[in-house]
């Protein structure tokens, strides 16, 4: 079966999976998952399963990709902050909804090969970094210092205070939060100030690294 048709059937799965936003179906209508994974697994680009990628990270299921973005009920103007760009497929689906994407990756390898794919492929509305997703967005351009939405891809073991910082009024946060294999989806909104805590579904991630900082001794 041709990518193509392999790409509408993984939409249809989505949809009978319970996914019923209209535009996030849509951008998984577009986006060329095989493009995103390594040669090797090109013929399973639309299972819908997560696949290695190299540094023993994965690119993400499909599904849970796409819960994940259903939560944080995007809307054209948002400016998103993701962490943990990897593959940049989640990137390519978000940056075709939104005004800006911000993405932050630990791995120096995984982030230049995903922004080679990503330029390639013309987006033009895309920061990178490279660094702690721990710490948010430190990046002198764009100076941003808040985001719409974040959305954390890979699991962290509390709740990251740094990203609830940089999380605007009004905003939504999703991040699986949990040790390894048995996290919880949490879909964290800014109101008033205050951080209201939705646990949604369980779900499996790699984690999100912690870089040890050195301190003066
Ligand atoms: N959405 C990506 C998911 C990749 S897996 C995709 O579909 O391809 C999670 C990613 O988080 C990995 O690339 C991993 O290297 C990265 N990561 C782990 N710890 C991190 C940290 N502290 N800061 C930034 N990225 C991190």
């Amino acid at each position: 079966m041709r990518f193509e048709d392999q790409r509408q059937r993984l939409v249809a799965e989505l949809s009978f999976s319970g996914i019923s936003d209209v535009t996030v179906l849509e951008v998984f209508s577009k986006i060329p998952r095989e493009d995103y994974v390594l040669p090797e697994y090109k013929e399973y680009a639309y299972r819908n399963q997560p696949l290695p990628i190299s540094e023993g990270q994965t690119i993400s299921q499909p599904l849970m990709i796409a819960l994940m973005m259903s939560a944080l009920k995007l809307h054209p103007q948002d400016l998103v902050l993701e962490i943990g760009t990897g593959s940049g497929y989640q990137t390519a689906l978000l940056a075709s909804m939104v005004r800006e994407v911000c993405t932050v990756e630990l791995h120096d390898s995984l982030s230049l090969k995903a922004q080679k794919t990503l330029k390639s492929a013309g987006f033009k509305n895309i920061y990178y970094r490279i660094g702690d997703g721990w710490e948010g967005w430190q990046k002198a351009y764009p100076a941003y210092q808040e985001f719409d939405k974040i959305i954390v891809s890979a699991a962290a073991s509390e709740i990251p205070s740094r990203l609830c910082d940089q999380l605007a009024e009004g905003g939504i946060m999703v991040v699986p939060v949990g040790p390894s294999l048995a996290q919880i989806l949490h879909i964290i909104y800014k109101e008033k100030g205050e951080l209201k805590i939705r646990k949604d579904c369980p779900c499996a991630f790699v984690p999100l690294i912690k870089t040890v900082k050195r301190g003066i001794s």
